[in-house]
């Protein structure tokens, strides 16, 4: 039952709590209701006879006692005896007259008990009270049926019978309808986010004006929404641009083999080939390219994790390939980074290969330690340079800048990704990568300065 109730509605279940705290808090706040009326009516029946025990011990004159003693006032049902020490009744009320003594006080003792004669007289309450009359010790014994008492009992119990029940099924009903009215927010957030489909995510689910749990919750969905929103568009417009960047080496090599099909015996076969393996190489690098990015947006771009020296890694890259010009080295060894070296040579590589391509005469490159617990690694340049406005954006995929003097045109064409690639790895490795002016103050020399900064292992 309590798993179907909790399956079923979070509404019922609620309500089913809130009766329960309500129930108990009824119960414990009657209970300690009704005891503290019966305690107050009790302590002030309490008073009312020793009021009496009192009047009545001040009716003997000269030790002799009226008969029968004085009614008291306004409550017939109230009797008294006055008692010697031997136990006899020396006088007593109208309504008790001629009865042995009921109570007996032991020595000591204040509270009366009721003698061993005493039969059928229901429930009272008494009180004593010692006095000496003339010279003879005696008890004046007072008392009454507790009829308040058991009046007040079953009126409240009669009235509790009535108003409890009704009290619960109000609080049932008011708790039922309030938590349907706060939980109706979240019935209509479901309904909105269950037709939100994977080309839906522009819509956004009803945002309650509350500032409570439920409006938190909405926002931060939404929030959530705008973002997958964002990564689906940034997605689409990368398969977009992908597809389209395929395109063109993939159309080369194919209108290459079909001119050469169309005169078979005529074509120039050797350049034919050598034009569709320049394209497939271009395609080659693209895919290698598109690889490594969906590997950067998995997370999974570095493998193992290992302190590599920055310094010598460069030298190797460096003697590695042969390249357009030589390059300037000033790379301190034993500045270790950890990270993943594979990823670490492509960074450089890349870095590298685009100086090579732009610069005029000269590319150097440093590796240097730089405050707080950084390596710097700076390739430069004097080529072109990057343009301020286009400095932040080359770094974004598919981006190419006309340069004036590139020289990357054709099957040699660069894919566009190299720089976005070098950040992806850069941020990998919790660092970063800029690029600047070579000589920022020199209006009449440009070329391009590339900084990585990446943290020192183990410090
Ligand atoms: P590509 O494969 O086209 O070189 P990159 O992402 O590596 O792609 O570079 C993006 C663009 O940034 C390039 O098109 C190029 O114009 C520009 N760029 C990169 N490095 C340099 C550099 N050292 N000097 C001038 N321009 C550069």
């Amino acid at each position: 039952m309590i798993r179907a109730t909790r399956s079923r509605s979070l509404w019922l279940r609620l309500t089913v709590l809130a009766t329960l705290a309500i129930t108990v808090t009824v119960a414990v706040a009657t209970a300690v209701l009704v005891a503290t009326l019966v305690s107050s009516v009790r302590s002030n029946v309490t008073t009312t006879l020793n009021t009496y025990a009192e009047s009545v011990a001040h009716s003997a004159v000269d030790g002799r006692w009226p008969t029968p003693l004085p009614p008291a006032p306004g409550d017939p049902g109230m009797w008294a005896q006055v008692v010697d020490s031997s136990g006899r009744v020396l006088a007593a009320t109208q309504n008790v007259a001629g009865r042995p003594a009921m109570y007996m006080l032991t020595a000591g003792s204040t509270s009366p008990k009721p003698s061993p004669t005493l039969v059928g007289h229901g429930d009272e309450q008494v009180v004593a009270q010692r006095y000496v009359a003339g010279s003879t010790p005696v008890v004046v014994y007072a008392g009454g049926p507790t009829r308040l008492l058991s009046i007040l009992t079953s009126d409240i119990r009669g009235h509790l019978l009535y108003t409890v029940p009704l009290v619960l099924l109000g609080a049932i009903g008011i708790s039922w309808l309030l938590i349907g009215r706060t939980l109706r927010p979240v019935e209509h957030m479901r309904a909105e986010a269950a037709e939100i489909t994977g080309s839906g995510l522009h819509r956004r689910i009803p945002e309650p004006d509350s500032d409570d749990e439920i409006g938190r919750l909405a926002r931060t969905l939404n929030t959530m929404l705008g973002r997958l929103e964002d990564s689906a568009a940034r997605q689409r417009r990368f398969v977009a641009d992908a597809s389209h960047e395929l395109r063109t080496p993939v159309t080369a090599i194919r209108t290459t083999l079909e001119v050469g099909l169309a005169h078979p015996d005529q074509a120039p076969w050797p350049e034919l080939a050598t034009r569709a393996t320049a394209e497939a190489a271009r395609l080659q690098r693209l895919v290698d390219a598109l690889l490594v990015l969906a590997r950067a947006d998995d997370d999974t771009l570095i493998g193992r994790r290992e302190p590599v020296d920055l310094g010598r890694l460069a030298r190797t890259v460096v003697d590695a390939a042969p390249a357009r010009l030589p390059v300037e080295i000033d790379a301190l060894p034993g500045i270790k980074v950890l990270g993943d070296a594979d990823q670490l040579t492509r960074l450089i590589r890349n870095l590298l290969d685009n100086a090579d391509s732009h610069a005029d005469s000269w590319v150097r490159l440093t590796v240097a330690e730089a405050e707080p617990d950084t390596v710097v690694l700076e390739v430069a340049d004097d080529g072109p340079g990057i343009a301020p406005a286009d400095q932040e954006r080359v770094f974004d995929r598919f981006v190419r800048v006309q340069a004036a003097r590139d020289r990357k045109s054709g099957a040699t064409a660069g894919t566009g990704l190299g720089l976005s690639i070098a950040r992806d790895i850069v941020t990998a490795h919790g660092g970063t990568i800029t690029v600047d002016d070579t000589h920022p103050r020199d209006e009449n020399r440009s070329g391009a300065k590339f900084t990585v900064r990446l943290p020192i292992a183990g410090r």
